[in-house]
């Protein structure tokens, strides 16, 4: 049996299966992640991607984030992939449980995915930091520059975890609640560096933790199946039943 089939064996008998993703989800999107060759670490700006996207250099120069968060992480024309659509799938035929994302680009829900764990916020929700007013990400990336709130003049702030900020508590015990409970966890597109999301893994207890990554991880040691290539171009060709219904 392949790779590929052993997985799609697991994934038809899985009950409450769990996928743990990262950047390398959208790249097939046409959205850069943070680490690969052409991800956003190796890009020339003044300053590495960590600082500018830290809650101090927000405070800072507001004017800089913006521009950086708008120009490298608002990619509001990019469409979900053969990986979202195949995972929102599986969760309508009744496979998986839920997705856990430190994604931020909303496009497990746009695939369709409604049980979504978004431990670095998304994109799509964002508040005046004076009056709490909301707006859209259009609203944001088409600002002049820093997006202040049309009601009230403060900075609006996108919701998504900025560097030194915590997750939100209740993100991390539902998504640690999904993970302890699985019968199946598939990790994929994520370099598995980044804490405290990547310390998540450790509460699956099962024996099909299953990871999919262009590049190794240093968890591939622990995985009991490593599938190597694109997650977009592999999920795609996952047969389950239910697969063909829209
Ligand atoms: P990362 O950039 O650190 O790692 C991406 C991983 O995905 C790498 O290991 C790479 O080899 C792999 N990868 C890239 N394309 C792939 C593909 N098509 N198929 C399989 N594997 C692929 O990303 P991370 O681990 O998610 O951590 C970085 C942080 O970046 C996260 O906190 C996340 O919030 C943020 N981020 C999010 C987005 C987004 O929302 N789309 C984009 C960039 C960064």
């Amino acid at each position: 049996m392949t790779e590929l089939e052993t997985l799609e064996k697991w994934l038809s008998e899985s009950r409450r299966a769990v996928f743990f993703g990262g950047a390398g989800v959208s790249t097939e999107s046409g959205i850069p992640d943070f680490r690969s060759v052409d991800g956003l670490y190796n890009q020339s700006y003044d300053e590495p991607p960590e600082t500018i996207i830290s809650h101090s250099y927000f405070e800072a120069r507001p004017e800089v984030f913006f521009r950086f968060y708008k120009e490298k992480m608002l990619w509001l024309d990019a469409k979900p992939n053969a990986a979202h659509r195949t995972l929102a799938r599986l969760e309508e035929a009744g496979h998986l449980a839920a997705v856990v994302t430190q994604n931020i680009d909303g496009l497990h829900q746009a695939a369709g995915s409604r049980t979504v764990y978004e431990l670095h916020g998304s994109v799509h929700r964002n508040y005046c930091t004076k009056c709490h007013t909301f707006f859209d990400a259009r609203y944001v990336k088409e600002a002049d520059g820093i997006p202040l709130c049309d009601v009230c003049g403060g900075v609006v702030k996108p919701d998504v975890v900025l560097y030194e900020e915590p997750l939100d508590p209740a993100v991390v015990e539902g998504a640690v609640e999904m993970i302890s409970k699985a019968d199946l966890l598939m990790v994929g597109g994520t370099s598995l560096v980044v804490y405290p999301a990547a310390g998540l893994l450790r509460y699956y207890g099962g024996d099909r933790l299953v990871l999919i990554n262009k590049t190794p991880t240093p968890y591939d040691g622990a995985a009991d199946l490593i599938l190597s290539g694109k997650i977009g171009e592999l999920l795609g060709q996952i047969d389950f039943e239910g697969k063909d219904r829209t």
